[in-house]
């Protein structure tokens, strides 16, 4: 026997079993969507390495350690190679799919998105090297009307998936010249206490020192608290917008707490951050994370345009949802097919085609591949369907079916062929 290959490390199989639940909560999510009138963009899963390195920012976790990239081979006639990367986020590719197809000019598009994601990271409970976001994009609106619709979509998201204990973090990074001003006082600030810096941070302070904010080493938590606030060097605008955007979070009933330290860990947000934690998963507390990026369609080099967007993990979500003891309604067929004796095998299919014909909603799993009555109920009994179809040569003859009940005590009955959609519809 030749050794068995297993899957790349990190990327996880997402079995029969498991696909109920994420289809119901991604359908939840669609939904919601939908609802608000955001509309499904799908972009590739590869794009050009500077797209990500450009937006995303060269001194991010992201960028620096967590890509999946490879050089292309060059094309026929072309001496040029290229650098290529599985998508990390799907941001990037949003603004460079608009900018590309001029969704922007003299629109403001509301998309939203669902697909698998990568990162090269060290897989545990929560964190995977491909994962999946549902997330939403809002463009061409400066205003903090989009910015409180947003994150009430994200709310109304969760209230559908039953999740009740998820809280709102909330922050203002303000504009790009508050953000240099306040760098300056963090480097200064960091600098006086250069020792407790970890290695991660010594690198930092001179390239990205709000990214030390960030930081998920313990020791250096008190060192963090202690430092200046960028939510109190804000510009008058910023401020302005902040106040809006709570003042309508109140107005729609949406609690949310004010957390100075949150920063984000991609360099391209202004203004408006948030997150939403659980403490229900150990360290891989956030399911949900945005923010407003209104100079990354004119970085990528598109007309200014300004936007908002968040993400939402769906492997984490997951969890809280089955956490919740939710059960999909879809897991199993409605009913089984047992077919006994030639004239029944030879009549099956058609008698399957024409129920599902009536009953289109109808989970029907036809048994396949002959054998004896007992090795035919085990398979219906084994697939979770609530009702075995008998079809035996008598019932054929006479154009009949039995209906045996696989979960209820409840006696079998006989009906005519015709009239068992009815039937059914009254069961299920
Ligand atoms: P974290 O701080 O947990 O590393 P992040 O800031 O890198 O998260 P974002 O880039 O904002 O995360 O992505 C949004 C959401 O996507 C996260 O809140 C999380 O739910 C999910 N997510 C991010 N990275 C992973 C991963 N490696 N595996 C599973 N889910 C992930
Ligand atoms: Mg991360």
């Amino acid at each position: 026997m030749s050794k068995s290959i297993q899957s790349v490390r990190g990327m996880n199989d997402i079995l029969p079993t498991q696909t109920p639940y994420w289809q119901a909560v991604e359908k939840t999510i669609r939904r919601v969507f939908e609802s608000y009138g955001y509309q499904e963009i799908r972009t590739p899963i590869l794009e050009k390495t500077e797209l990500f390195s450009r937006s995303i920012g060269e001194v991010t976790d992201i960028v620096e350690k967590e890509m999946f990239t490879f050089i292309d081979r060059a094309e026929e006639g072309d001496s040029d190679v290229e650098s290529l990367s599985l998508r990390p986020e799907n941001t990037a590719s949003c603004v460079r799919a608009g900018i590309e197809h001029s969704l922007f000019y003299g629109q403001t598009p509301r998309l939203w998105y669902n697909g698998a994601m990568f990162r090269h990271e060290k897989p545990q409970k929560g964190r995977y090297r491909q994962f999946h976001q549902l997330g939403a994009e809002a463009y061409g609106i400066a205003s903090a009307d989009i910015d409180a619709e947003l994150i009430i979509m994200s709310a109304r998201c969760f209230k559908a998936l039953g999740l009740t204990d998820l809280t709102l973090q909330l922050n203002s990074l303000g504009s790009a010249e508050a953000r240099s001003a306040y760098r300056e006082r963090l480097i200064n600030y960091f600098s006086a206490h250069q020792a407790q810096l970890d290695e991660d941070s010594q690198r930092r302070l001179h390239t990205n020192p709000l990214r030390i904010l960030d930081s998920k080493n313990t020791e250096m938590q008190p060192l963090i608290q202690n430092a200046p606030k960028l939510i109190d060097h804000l510009d008058t605008d910023s401020t302005t917008h902040f106040e809006q955007l709570k003042q309508r979070l109140d107005l729609a009933n949406i609690k949310y707490q004010i957390n100075p330290r949150l920063v984000r860990g991609l360099d391209y947000y202004n203004r408006t951050v948030f997150e939403w934690v659980t403490t229900a998963l150990g360290s891989q507390g956030t399911v949900c994370a945005g923010g407003r990026y209104d100079s990354l369609v004119e970085q990528i080099g598109g007309r200014a345009t300004p936007a908002i967007g968040f993400a939402m993990g769906l492997e984490r979500l997951l969890m809280l949802v089955e956490k919740n003891g939710f059960i999909p309604d879809n897991a199993n067929p409605d009913v089984y097919l047992v077919m006994m004796g030639q004239a029944a095998m030879e009549n099956g299919i058609r008698f399957a085609e024409q129920l599902r014909d009536h009953l289109p909603q109808l989970h029907l799993l036809a048994h396949c591949g002959g054998g004896n009555f007992k090795k035919q109920f085990e398979r219906a009994d084994k697939s979770g369907a609530k009702i075995a179809l008998v079809l035996g040569d008598d019932e054929v003859a006479q154009q009949q079916v039995t209906v045996k009940y696989l979960r209820d005590e409840r006696p079998q009955a006989t009906f005519a062929q015709a009239e068992l959609a009815d039937h059914l519809r009254t069961l299920l």
